[in-house]
């Protein structure tokens, strides 16, 4: 018997964009993803992190078959995206986007705006779809006269959960989550990561859950990978990844959760004033120009993504040096 394939599995996948368009501008490359290979089991949360540009929503449009890849492939339950037909990947992989009051037809009622990807596909007769419109209500926490409500007469956690709805409502098997909370109030978004993991339990879900907070990542994901200008930097279990970063980049991630307010993303640190710029990516390793523990090899080489001794990968010269080489990343909290 062959073994069960991932849910997802992401081989070497590169995303470029040519920018600069018109006689006169110089035409630049912009790589927004470079050689991610990541996989993802069933039933697994794997929780994608790193700040706003990171290439995080571009890899979740890859997933979704909304873009193509410029080189390496996406596997969706062990095939290739490209060959399979819309129906088929609206069954394995829906998505749930951060705004939920923008991304319901403001003209269309719940109960249109759930059924639609049942009306697109033309699955089920319309007394069916009226019962699965209402079983997906009911498993999202709303009453079934929200069916006749439209967008505006709801609040933004209620916007959300018809998201969610339309999101399960083919059954798929993998729900890419692109920061499904960060639209929301504070006391709200708990109460959608709830529902979220909820549904996961009774519906056997598998969740790709991108966001900026690790803070909400810690809550759901079993793994954690984070990624810095395109890049996976570090990726393994969530309880040592969160626990002990071996990543400076990830360990600044984590140390903005300590603030106060975990949404205001990285503390002022001392990691540099050299903002990422996709266009211009830093030669050796990307992080150097911000990293408080670069040496001299970090401009000159760029670090390959390695297994830790402790489980895991990450790409950082760190985890290669000998006993009594280079302190290990030590992150100072601006005065
Ligand atoms: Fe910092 Fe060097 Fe590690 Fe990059 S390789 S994260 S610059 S220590």
């Amino acid at each position: 018997m062959s073994p069960v394939p991932p849910i997802l599995e992401l081989r070497g996948v590169h995303k470029r964009y040519t920018v600069g368009a018109g006689l006169l501008a110089r035409r630049r490359t912009l790589t927004a993803v470079s050689g991610v290979s990541l996989r993802l089991e069933r039933s697994e949360v794997l929780g994608l992190v790193g700040e706003s540009g990171c290439g995080k929503s571009t890899l979740a449009r890859m997933i979704l078959g909304l873009e193509e890849p410029s080189e390496g492939e996406v596997l969706l339950d062990g095939r290739p995206i490209s060959r399979l037909g819309r129906l088929e990947r609206g069954r394995l992989v829906q998505p749930v986007f951060q705004d939920p009051y923008s991304s319901l037809n403001p003209r269309r009622n719940v109960a249109a705006i759930i059924g639609l990807p049942l009306a697109v596909h033309g699955v089920g007769t319309a007394a069916e779809r009226r019962d699965a419109v209402a079983e997906m209500l009911g498993l999202v926490g709303l009453a079934p006269r929200h069916a006749e409500a439209y967008p505006s007469q709801l609040s933004g956690g209620q916007r959300q959960r018809i998201a969610i709805a339309r999101a399960l409502v083919l059954r798929p098997t993998l729900v890419v989550c692109d920061e499904p909370t960060s639209a929301l109030d504070v006391s709200v978004q708990s109460q959608i990561l709830n529902l979220l993991l909820d549904l996961r339990e009774r519906l056997g879900l598998s969740y790709l859950f991108i966001s900026h907070n690790l803070a909400v990542v810690q809550m759901l994901a079993g793994r954690v990978a984070a990624m810095y200008l395109g890049r996976i930097v570090e990726e393994g279990e969530a309880e040592r990844v969160l626990g002990h970063p071996r990543h400076p980049y990830t360990a600044a991630l984590l140390a903005s959760v300590l603030t106060p307010d975990p949404s205001l993303g990285l503390p002022e640190m001392r990691l540099g004033t050299a903002f990422p710029n996709p266009l211009s990516v830093p030669p050796g390793c990307a992080f150097h120009p911000r990293c408080p523990a670069v040496f001299d090899r970090c401009p000159r080489e760029a670090p390959a993504l390695l297994p830790c001794p402790e489980g895991g990968r990450a790409a950082c010269h760190l985890i290669e040096q000998p006993e009594g080489g280079p302190p290990p990343p030590r992150l100072v909290q601006a005065a």
